[in-house]
């Protein structure tokens, strides 16, 4: 598909841009550039033009299945895996395409156009990993989704979930995942960890774990982690997500922590909306925020990104995919006010994810794919106060969402009557 956008601002704070799409990539970036002949223009009229969210952590086999069983009373971690577990034998490959589908939808309309979702393997029936395996497959035309192979019940403490994994990755699952602090001792979780990332090596696969979602500071299976990323040579192919009890780690050992990831280019995934509800849960007062340290983590060199992790489902029963909404999230959770961090919180919604999930393709380049949004904000800061309105949402050159800017019609005693467009200045 080709197609010129007019007079966009980027997220690096560039203005007068115009994108110039051929066959659907983006083939020339610049001021006053020519339409390809007979192309649609989109006209940005100096609004962002960002390049699409990215989740880089989210559990699609889960979503939209809030209150089935039942809810979460406690809303705790453990209680939402004993509910996921009552949920499992119920489901059904037709019910998962379709709240997955529907998700994927809702992911469109918000820009969101790359997901990696975690997907439990510990269902001898890989129920879950045939569903999703066809969702990726349905959806590729206007969405990444990338597959990573979730030992929920604990590699070592379920009986099956070893073979499982291997058996979903020979079906085509991308990634390989883990859940260390679930495992019986903190052994089995080191083992764990050494195990699958032997495995990624030999099969020249990316690791991602769900890794110390803990408040227990000497959960440190992200120190085992680092070693064997570093040690197996999978630089950079390696994430930690959500590394939780890191918030509650002493310090000192968080300065030897730090410079061991970076070594091993280890990414890091924090999961502001979830971290924030979950974590802190047997605090009474003061009662800690749970979230891993993000900026101290950013500063150290390593690559941060968030996500969003759950949607309506057995461990949180709000969000709709906005990206946004987890950066806002994670900007007050992280106090990451300066303009820089609230800038570098949009970019762990973009850039980050993207080089979390190794998105060669991803970004406002010449040469790559044609893939962006149009947010109804000038720049990422505004992004994020408004939870923009996505204008318009381009998969290869082509409009895939889009949605009316957001106003509002006042007709306000004393004042003169108009509309409110967009809460700026
Ligand atoms: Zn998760």
């Amino acid at each position: 598909m080709n197609l010129l956008v007019r007079n966009a601002t980027f997220p690096d704070g560039r203005t007068h841009q115009d994108v110039r799409v051929v066959a659907g990539r983006i083939e020339a970036i610049g001021p006053n550039l020519p339409a390809p002949d007979g192309a649609p223009v989109i006209d940005a009229q100096g609004q962002l033009l960002s390049p699409p969210f990215v989740d880089p952590h989210f559990h699609m086999d889960a979503t939209l299945s809030y209150g089935l069983p039942r809810v979460n009373q406690s809303g705790t971690l453990l209680e939402g895996i004993a509910l996921w577990g009552e949920l499992k034998p119920l489901l059904t490959q037709e019910a998962l395409v379709e709240r997955a589908l529907q998700y994927c939808d809702w992911a469109v309309a918000k820009g969101l156009l790359a997901i990696r979702t975690h997907v439990d393997v510990c269902d001898d029936r890989l129920l879950a990993v045939e569903a999703l395996l066809h969702v990726k497959e349905r959806v590729k035309a206007y969405l990444d989704l990338q597959l990573v192979a979730f030992p929920q019940d604990g590699l070592l403490r379920s009986p099956t979930a070893l073979a499982n994994l291997k058996r979903s990755l020979d079906l085509g699952v991308d990634v390989i995942g883990g859940i260390p602090h679930f495992e019986r001792t903190s052994e089995h979780g080191a083992e764990s960890v050494k195990v699958l990332c032997e495995l990624a090596a030999e099969r020249g696969l990316r690791v991602d774990m769900h890794c110390d979602e803990s408040d227990d500071p000497l959960s440190r299976h992200i120190e085992t982690l680092a070693f064997h990323t570093h040690r197996l040579g999978l630089h950079g192919r390696v994430t930690g997500s959500h590394l939780t009890s890191m918030h509650s780690m002493d310090n000192y050992y968080v300065s030897k922590l730090l410079p061991l990831m970076r070594e091993a280019q280890v990414h890091a995934v924090a999961n502001p909306l979830i971290n924030i509800t979950l974590q802190g849960r047997h605090d009474t007062y003061p009662k800690r925020r749970g979230m891993t340290r993000v900026p101290e983590l950013m500063a150290a060199g390593i690559n941060v990104a968030f996500g969003h992790d759950c949607v309506m489902d057995p461990w949180y029963s709000l969000g709709s995919g906005d990206m946004l909404e987890v950066a806002h999230m994670g900007l007050h959770v992280a106090q990451m006010t300066s303009q820089a961090q609230m800038r570098a919180c949009f970019d762990a919604v973009t850039v980050n994810g993207a080089r979390v999930m190794g998105l060669a393709d991803h970004g406002l380049e010449v040469g790559r794919a044609a893939d962006f949004v149009l947010l109804q904000a000038r720049d990422p800061v505004e992004a994020i106060r408004l939870r923009a309105t996505r204008l318009q949402v381009v998969r290869r050159g082509q409009v895939v969402a889009q949605s009316a800017p957001s106003s509002a019609a006042l007709s306000l005693p004393g004042r003169p009557s108009g509309v409110d467009w967009t809460f700026r200045r």
